[in-house]
């Protein structure tokens, strides 16, 4: 028990005596034990209004002296006082410097509560998505960002990818922007300028593109020369035969690079893609059957199954040029003898799914990752030596990307490989279904 405690019982006792002594003198216990009551209440009630007093507005009045029980009160009452505000202050700096540091940062950050709306940014973002802080506290981010792309991106919930779009304020600025889940329901808005690195990345593109374009035209006249030399019989040219040939093949060689950098750069440069229509997909897979056929020249067996009815929503050259890539690789990668399985169906969440078996050399699981890089092979030297170009799985991984698809590889070196592309369900267009349906030109995806 503290002291206070102690000394308001032993000043109760000594009163409850000195009442007692004074009631046996006059005769009235009960009368003096009121008034004594009363009197005890009526101090502790002026002691209780002081406190709320001060309590409330500490500034007005001053800390109410009192003694006993009362002193020890109120003194317990001002060192937390003192101690909320030390801590208040702390609480204070902390923020500020939290804030310092945001606003230092190049990134626009932008603070959005469990609703969406905007709680705090800092001044870059203020100035790169055109916030102004009286107009726009408060307000929903998607009110305020008005891009379709972002709203989607908005919506999806899926922020493992970040968002590449123009500045609200200025189209010509490009930025990356990645939205961080934290707390309860809270998202964290952060976007970079991306500007320079975009225009190193069109520079790259459009290098690429001129040089593959550039080279085309002497490449089809070398390779026509050698072929009319190759072709002409003239005894003259014999001994040079050998060397004509090899300069022949790696003409061709080179075309096909040419052919497959120029592809790579169209399906870059054009985000959306321009002619769509239901593809066949039996008459897609015949195709197919028959290239791989050709180039196996009856080595390999070549089975195809085909879901009936299954068609596919997309670009048919571009459909065309990813499965042909799988295709042949199949056939490229695939000992004599060996079997090629194409296959098209629909997956059981009603995804449709391209997929090409073989039988062949397979993959060690540590080049998987990298297959769809360019230029990336296993083996160089088997690679040149089928005709590969190395760029062929970066076009199928392009093609797919333009498809909302996604490329599965699974493959065990010396048993082969699958290589399966699934598309979203609503790429897939049932025959019976579709007739009915409305023009697939305003097909929405
Ligand atoms: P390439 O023109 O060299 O075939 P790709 O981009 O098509 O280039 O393929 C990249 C590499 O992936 C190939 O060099 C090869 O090593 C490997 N690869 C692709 N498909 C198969 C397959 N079906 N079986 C085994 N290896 C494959």
């Amino acid at each position: 028990m503290s002291k206070a405690w102690q000394q308001e019982l032993a000043g109760i006792a000594l009163a409850g005596v000195f009442l007692g002594l004074a009631g046996a003198g006059i005769g009235h216990y009960t009368a003096l034990i009121i008034a004594a009551l009363l009197l005890y209440l009526a101090w502790h009630f002026v002691q209780l209004t002081r406190l709320t007093l001060w309590l409330r507005s500490p500034k007005r009045h001053a800390r109410p002296y009192s003694v006993g029980l009362w002193r020890a009160i109120i003194e317990l009452v001002e060192e937390l006082r003192v101690r909320g505000k030390k801590r208040k202050r702390k609480l204070g700096r902390m923020l500020s410097g939290f804030r310092e540091s945001t606003s230092a940062l190049p990134d626009a950050t932008v603070v959005l509560d469990d609703r969406g709306g905007v709680e705090w940014w800092n001044s870059v973002a203020g100035r790169v998505l055109g916030l102004e802080r009286k107009r726009d506290k408060g307000l929903g981010i998607s009110e305020l960002i008005s891009d379709p792309v972002f709203q989607t991106y908005l919506a999806c919930g899926d922020y493992s990818r970040p968002l590449q779009m123009p500045a609200p304020v200025d189209d010509s600025v490009n930025l990356e922007v990645r939205i961080v889940p934290y707390g309860k329901g809270k998202r964290l808005l952060q976007a970079r300028d991306i500007t320079r690195l975009s225009q190193l990345e069109t520079v790259r593109r459009d290098f690429v593109a001129n040089v593959s374009h550039e080279m085309r035209t002497p490449l089809t006249v070398v390779h026509g020369y050698l072929e009319s030399m190759n072709d002409s019989g003239d005894q003259a040219l014999s001994p040079w035969s050998y060397v004509l040939g090899q300069m022949q093949q790696q003409t061709v060689r080179m075309q096909r690079i040419v052919e497959d950098l120029l592809l790579l750069s169209r399906l870059e440069s054009h985000n959306n893609i321009e002619e769509q229509e239901v593809v066949d997909m039996s008459a897609l897979m015949s195709v197919l059957k028959e290239g791989a056929e050709g180039l196996s020249a009856q080595n390999h067996e070549v089975a195809v199954t085909v879901e009936p009815g299954l068609n596919l929503y997309g670009s048919v050259t571009e459909l065309e040029s990813a499965f042909s890539n799988l295709v042949f690789n199949a056939v490229r990668y695939t000992p004599t003898g060996g079997r090629v399985t194409l296959n098209w169906e629909c997956g059981d969440e009603g995804e449709p799914c391209f997929s090409v078996t073989d039988n062949g050399i397979g993959i060690a699981p540590e080049h998987i990752p990298r297959l769809t890089e360019r230029f990336y092979r296993v083996d160089v030297g088997r690679s040149r030596q089928s005709g590969g170009t190395g760029l062929g799985l970066a076009i199928v991984k392009h093609v797919l990307t333009r498809h909302q698809g996604r490329l599965q590889v699974k493959s065990e070196p010396g048993k082969g490989s699958t290589f399966s592309c699934s598309f979203p369900d609503s790429r897939a267009c049932w025959e019976s279904l579709e007739n009915e349906k409305k023009p697939l030109t305003s097909r929405s995806l």
